[in-house]
C-alpha cells in the first residue's frame, strides 16, 4: 500500500488530469464506464435521476442518493443549519419526483467537524424531521461520522411509483412540447445578494445583512420545495411526460440531459421562460441578465419534462405549469430563441462542483 501511494505521489505532475477539466457529467462517465447491469431486478441503473427497481408485478422503487457538502454547496455562515437539513431532504424528493414517484424512505448521513457542537446539528436534524414530516417520509437509518474538513449531508431516498408511470430522462419525442414549473433563476439570485452581503459583512463586522427584501429569492435559494404537487396533478389528471428531469443544475444543462438522453434537440423561447418579478429586480439590481440565471442557475428545483402537443391546455391548467418550447428531430441541438428572434447555441453550462467560479456567471 504504501509503496502504492508513494508511486502515485512521485508520478509527474503532467501525466494527471484536473478533475475541473472533466467537469461533473464527463468524469461520472468514465468513472462508471464499464459497469454492467447484472440483476434482473436493475430495471434502470446509472444514467437518470433515480435508479428504477420492481417490488410488485406493477410497482417500482425509485432509489437516489445526493450529498451536499459545505464550501461547496452551501456556506455555513449564512445558510440556517435547519434550513440545510430541510433541503437536503427536498432535492432527494427532488430526483423522486422527476420520475413521477412519490418518496417513501429516507437514510441520512452525515460527517461532522467538530466545531459543530450537539446543539448545531440537532438544528440540522429538525429541519430534517421537519421535511420528512412535511413529505411524508419515513427516516429508517443513516451513518454519522467525524469530518476533518467542512460538515457533509447525504441522503439516500427511497420512492415509489406504477410501473407503467415511471419518467425517465429518455422519451421526448420530435414535436412534442417542452414544459416546466414554476419559476427560475430565483436561488441563483438569492445566493448571490447572501454572497454580497457576506462580503460586505467580511468587510465590516459591524455592517446589518440587509435582507428584508429579498425574502421570496432567499427562500427559493434556503428553503426550496419539491413539487409533489405537479407529480399529484400528473396522476389525478392521467397525464404521463414522456420525459422528465428536475432542474437542479439550470435550464440549459438540464435540457441537454433531456435532449441527449431522447437522441432529440429542442427549441427554448426566452420569452416564455417564467422568471419572478422579484428575481428580475434582483437581476437588475446586480447587473445580471435574469435570462442567465434561468438558464444556468440551477437549484430551482422544478420539473421540466415533454408531452405531446395535444395535452397542453389540460397541462397548462396546473399551478404554473407551462410550455416553453418545442423538440426537435436533430439531435442534441439545443437552441434558445431570445426575445429578439436570435438563435443562440446554448452549451450545457450549469451547475457543476468542479468547474470553478461557477457562482459567478
Ligand atoms: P442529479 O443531478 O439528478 O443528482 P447526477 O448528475 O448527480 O444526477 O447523476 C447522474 C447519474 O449518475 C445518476 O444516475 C447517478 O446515480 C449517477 N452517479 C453520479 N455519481 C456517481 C458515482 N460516483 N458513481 C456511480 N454513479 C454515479
Ligand atoms: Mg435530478
Amino acid at each position: 500500500m504504501t509503496q502504492f501511494i508513494q508511486r502515485e505521489t512521485t508520478m509527474s505532475a503532467a501525466k494527471f488530469t484536473p478533475i475541473s477539466r472533466l467537469g461533473e457529467f464527463k468524469l461520472i462517465e468514465k468513472l462508471v464506464d464499464g459497469v454492467s447491469v447484472n440483476k434482473k431486478l436493475t430495471k434502470l441503473g446509472i444514467g437518470d435521476d433515480a435508479a428504477v427497481i420492481p417490488y410488485l408485478e406493477n410497482r417500482d422503487y425509485v432509489i437516489s442518493t445526493d450529498m451536499l457538502v459545505e464550501g461547496v454547496h452551501f456556506d455555513s455562515t449564512y445558510t440556517p443549519l435547519k434550513h440545510l437539513g430541510y433541503k437536503s431532504i427536498v432535492v432527494s424528493v427532488s430526483d423522486i419526483c422527476a420520475m413521477n414517484g412519490r418518496a417513501t424512505h429516507a437514510l441520512v448521513s452525515i460527517a461532522v467537524p467538530n466545531k459543530y457542537s450537539v446543539e448545531h446539528i440537532g438544528l440540522l436534524y429538525e429541519g430534517i424531521k421537519t421535511a420528512c414530516g412535511n413529505y411524508g417520509i419515513d427516516l429508517i437509518g443513516g451513518d454519522t461520522t467525524s469530518s476533518s474538513t467542512g460538515l457533509v449531508v447525504s441522503v439516500t431516498i427511497i420512492g415509489e411509483v406504477e410501473s407503467r408511470n415511471v419518467t425517465y430522462r429518455a422519451g421526448a419525442k420530435p414535436n412534442e412540447l417542452l414544459f416546466v414549473s414554476g419559476d427560475l433563476g430565483a436561488a441563483y439570485v438569492g445566493l448571490q445578494i447572501l454572497e454580497r452581503e457576506k462580503y460586505i459583512f467580511d468587510k465590516n463586522t459591524n455592517a446589518q445583512p440587509e435582507l428584508g427584501r429579498y425574502e421570496y429569492i432567499l427562500e427559493r435559494q434556503l428553503r426550496p420545495e419539491a413539487r409533489i404537487d405537479i407529480v399529484d396533478r400528473f396522476n389525478k389528471n392521467q397525464v404521463l411526460p414522456s420525459s422528465m428531469i428536475d432542474i437542479s443544475d439550470g435550464l440549459s444543462s438540464d435540457a441537454v440531459h433531456i435532449c441527449n438522453s431522447s437522441r432529440v434537440g429542442v427549441k427554448i423561447f426566452e420569452e416564455k421562460i417564467p422568471i419572478a418579478e422579484a428575481t428580475i429586480k434582483t437581476a437588475n439590481e446586480l447587473n445580471i441578465n435574469p435570462t442567465i440565471c434561468a438558464l444556468h442557475g440551477g437549484e430551482d428545483y422544478e420539473l421540466l419534462f415533454t408531452a405531446p402537443i395535444y395535452l397542453r391546455e389540460k397541462i397548462e391548467s396546473f399551478d404554473g405549469v407551462r410550455a416553453i418550447g418545442h423538440i426537435t428531430s436533430k439531435s442534441e441541438e439545443v437552441s434558445l430563441i431570445t426575445t429578439q428572434g436570435d438563435v443562440i447555441d446554448m452549451a450545457s453550462d450549469g451547475w457543476d462542483s468542479f468547474v470553478k467560479n461557477k457562482k459567478h456567471i
